[in-house]
């Protein structure tokens, strides 16, 4: 059946087609957005861009006065509601921002933590005197904001925190006693949201000031990169923090925990994103003027290589995030016209979308780290200097795969999350997982080659979910519970879930192009290339999984499953990369 806009659920792209007129391109940002974008990008080049030592060797005061010259310019507000001082734009809209400060090194850090995990607790679970005394005094950039969760010991596992929380005699207070680590913003924020167990076991959210009685903090870390960036531990001793401070109910840290964690994890995509457009403009600028053999390393097959894989995987990731962002604004619309509050219209969306959030997170982050590394590559010895901004951006992007939850714990949860929702009929994968353990009983059928356009890009990619399908079918099925402990084989899946997801996206994106009669050889190339390695990619992690668990006539009907659903045909992908990488040489900056 085909999917409309309004119908597709979290996760349901595994089972259900989708339309290239359903679905967000970037090309179709409005006149408002651009005008953000450019904004972003333009207080980036002014404010950012120029001070980066200085904000790297944390001159006291700096990032302070830039959060705060950011929400003079309203870029702190794009998606808070208007009641607050906020301008009440659309997720997309928020997105933009985050992808278009988000190449700004640490400032870009200091700014995510403050509107996400910074703002977004008080914003979402406070009470309206909470909302009303902290919102517009974040939304301006007044005061800063930071989110203290991690401990010493709990950091993946999040709920384990040692810190407590008890109500004073006089019961106008809760007293807290532990310590938190990594605090982002930690240095010089003015609101807290710092996680506690009220009576030891209730984990229960709080807002703490800076002055509060028994609240400190230790000196900042020294890091491998984002060292512009704020991060200290904060000390809680008998600290004491006014009743009408708890955030959300008591014993219900949890959902303000992971609630936020989703939307988070988009805007992390979104940040990395804007870092990965900007290493490619850096790297295409240094190798059209470095010369080694009397010409321009740009010239050279290997550079070329680079640079297309740089924009192939950046143009990739950008299509399943603005995808996903539209998703998130659709269902937030929805819920808003059906009278839902705005808390609970948004971080519903974004849990229906959180398998989608958990994949973007890996990919955006993953997508940045490839960026710069080739980046520092391209620049041979230069890249190796702190002299030249691509080290620096190599350095700051290492930091992606760790927060928001590790790489790791996202591929786990997105699995997890898939395989639950099926159990609970949320998400109907029985129906089609069954119907490709038929197929792959039944003779092959040939029919008649499809010749509209993409019709073997698209063939490929409901394949990619049959294997996905048949794969953690076959796992849930022979492992059962026994399958939350072969970790290796969940990993395999997500890898599969993030190339399929991504590999559609894309290809959706340039299907809709084509439609609009915008697409060119570029974007075709891009899909092609993209998606032919993705099938390699996909025939690997598959049958790595299938291998670990499966035996004898089984195994081997299934692996060649895999290798039906995931053939594609040959391709001088070496040509269209040179194409691609000729195009972002031509144009010298990523201009996508
Ligand atoms: C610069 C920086 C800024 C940060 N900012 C903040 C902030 O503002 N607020 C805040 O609260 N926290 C913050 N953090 C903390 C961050 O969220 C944690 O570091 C992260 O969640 C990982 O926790 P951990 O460091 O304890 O690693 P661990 O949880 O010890 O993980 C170590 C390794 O084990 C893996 N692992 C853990 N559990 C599992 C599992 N079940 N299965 C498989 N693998 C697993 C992980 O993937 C990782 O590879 C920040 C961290 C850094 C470094």
């Amino acid at each position: 059946m085909e999917a409309t806009k309004t119908t597709l659920k979290g996760g349901e792209w595994l089972i259900r087609e989708s339309e290239p007129a359903h679905t967000f391109i970037p090309e179709h940002f409005n006149e408002e957005q651009m005008m953000i974008r450019d904004m972003c990008n333009q207080y980036l080049d002014t404010e950012v861009f120029p001070i980066l030592d200085r904000i790297d060797d944390m001159e006291p005061g700096l990032m302070k006065s830039l959060v705060q010259r950011a929400g003079e310019q309203g870029l702190l507000a794009t998606s808070f509601p208007e009641e607050y001082g906020g301008l009440g734009k659309d997720f997309i809209t928020s997105t933009i921002v985050n992808e278009y400060l988000g190449a700004g090194h640490s400032f870009s850090v200091a700014i995510s933590a403050h509107t996400g995990i910074g703002t977004l607790p008080i914003l979402y679970f406070g009470n309206d005197e909470q909302k009303q005394k902290y919102i517009p005094k974040l939304i301006s950039g007044e005061w800063t904001g930071a989110y203290g969760l991690t401990e010493p010991n709990s950091g993946s596992d999040a709920l384990g925190a040692k810190t407590t929380a008890r109500l004073s005699d006089d019961g106008k207070y809760y007293i807290l006693n532990g310590q938190k680590c990594w605090i982002t913003n930690g240095g010089f924020a003015d609101v807290y949201t710092v996680f506690a167990k009220v009576d030891g076991d209730k984990f229960t959210g709080f807002i703490v000031e800076r002055g509060f009685e028994g609240f400190t903090q230790g000196p900042e870390e020294h890091k491998m990169g984002i060292k512009g960036s704020s991060t200290v531990q904060l000390y809680f001793q008998d600290c004491k923090v006014p009743v009408e401070n708890v955030l959300g109910d008591i014993g219900k840290g949890h959902k303000i925990a992971f609630n936020i964690l989703n939307i988070g994890r988009l805007k992390l995509c979104a940040a990395a994103l804007g870092g990965a457009k900007r290493a490619i403009s850096t790297s295409v600028e240094y190798a059209k003027t470095r010369e080694q053999f009397k010409t321009a390393i740009a010239n050279f097959g290997a550079i070329k290589h680079k640079l297309a894989e740089m924009v192939i995987r950046t143009y990739a990731c950008e299509s399943a995030l603005y995808r996903t962002a539209e998703w998130i604004d659709e269902k937030e619309k929805q819920a808003l016209a059906e009278g839902k509050p705005f808390n609970d219209a948004l971080l519903g969306a974004a849990e229906e979308f959180a398998i989608e959030c958990a994949l973007l997170k890996v990919h955006g982050s993953e997508t940045l780290d490839f960026c710069v590394d080739e980046g520092v590559q391209i620049h041979g010895g230069n890249g190796f200097s702190a002299e030249y901004n691509i080290s620096r951006a190599y350095r700051d992007s290492r930091i992606n795969r760790i927060y928001e939850g590790t790489n790791e714990i996202n591929r786990l949860l997105s699995v997890d999350m898939t395989l639950k929702r099926a159990m609970q009929g949320r998400l109907a994968m029985m129906g089609p997982a069954m119907k490709v353990g038929q197929e792959l009983l039944a003779i092959p059928e040939f029919g008649d080659a499809d010749e509209t356009p993409f019709a073997a890009e698209r063939k490929l990619i409901e394949g990619f979910k049959k294997a996905i399908l048949l794969t953690a079918g076959a796992a849930a099925q022979k492992l059962m519970m026994k399958l939350e402990h072969e970790q290796e084989i969940l990993m395999n899946i997500a890898d599969m879930s993030i190339d399929t997801f991504v590999s559609e996206s894309l290809l959706l994106r340039v299907m809709r192009l084509e439609q609009e009669g915008k697409a060119t050889q570029l974007h075709r190339d891009i899909a092609q290339v993209y998606i032919y390695d993705a099938a390699d990619r996909v025939a690997k992690a598959g049958k790595d999984a299938l291998n670990a668990f499966a035996e004898g006539d089984e195994q081997r009907m299934m692996l060649m499953g895999i290798r039906r659903f995931t053939k594609a045909a040959s391709f001088n992908s070496k040509e269209a990369r040179r194409r691609i990488a000729d195009a972002l040489i031509a144009e010298q900056k990523y201009f996508l």
